[in-house]
């Protein structure tokens, strides 16, 4: 890939938040213009529920998730510009984002299993990427805990559910908040990595910011970082 600071070290950026703070559209962004890979740890999470669902696991029992962890090959791509995802050689960009994948992630996310394999598989990918910016909720606490520089994306529950609202075209505001709510509760409550803000990254609350806004924030914080500041 081409790189915009060809001579600057490689450096690895670690984005945490809830769902809604704008992780996905700053970190992608910000990759791009720092010519750096990128990678959506959700998507893998997302992945693995996809194939339990078309599986006919029952969700409802952490064993019988765990007995199939290791199971489904998933590739991740780590083009800014081009994300990708497959499992077992399917494209599943889009059937990943459905409701009932969404509803079902943090069940399948909470298993022990689970979160080792797909740990395992970000670390590999950060350690082959030559400069990367990783998304995701333990990322800066569990996955890349030596990552260069830790952000944490915060907003209001409702700035939150009215950004998600307008991605999912017309979604009730009321609903899309409490499901968000509940999603959130339910990642920062489980045993293994919760959601949580590492004590050395840096908070940023994208509540009054424009998405350009929070990307110039990150795309300075990590450039003061390469430059030793
Ligand atoms: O970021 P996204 O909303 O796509 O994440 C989907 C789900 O994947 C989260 O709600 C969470 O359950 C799980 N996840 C996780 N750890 C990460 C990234 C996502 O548990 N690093």
């Amino acid at each position: 890939m081409e790189n915009g600071a060809p001579t600057a070290k490689p450096v690895v950026v670690a984005i945490d938040g809830p769902s809604g703070t704008g992780k996905s559209s700053t970190s992608r962004a910000v990759a791009a213009h720092l010519g750096l890979s990128y990678l959506d740890t959700g998507a893998q999470y997302r992945a693995i529920t996809w194939w339990m669902v078309a599986n006919g696991i029952d969700l409802t029992d952490p064993t019988a998730i765990a007995a199939v962890a290791g199971k489904p090959e998933i590739v991740s791509g780590t083009d800014p510009s081009a994300p990708a995802i497959s499992v077992d050689g399917v494209d599943v960009a889009a059937p990943i984002r459905t409701q009932e994948v969404t509803s079902k992630v943090s069940a399948v996310s909470a298993v022990p299993e689970v979160r080792t394999r797909i740990t395992e598989l970000q670390r590999t990918i950060a350690a082959g990427a030559g400069g990367i910016v990783v998304e995701g909720r333990d990322i800066g606490t569990t996955v890349l805990p030596d990552a260069d520089l830790k952000i944490f994306l915060t907003a209001s529950p409702e700035a939150r559910a009215a950004r998600r609202s307008g991605e999912l075209k017309g979604a009730d505001v009321n609903a899309t908040r409490e499901a968000l709510i509940r999603r959130d509760a339910a990642d920062s409550s489980r045993k293994t990595s919760p959601l949580a803000k590492a004590g050395d990254a840096v908070e940023v609350d994208t509540t009054e910011l424009t998405l350009a806004q929070v990307i110039e924030c990150v795309v300075t914080l990590v450039e003061e970082k390469r430059a030793g500041k």
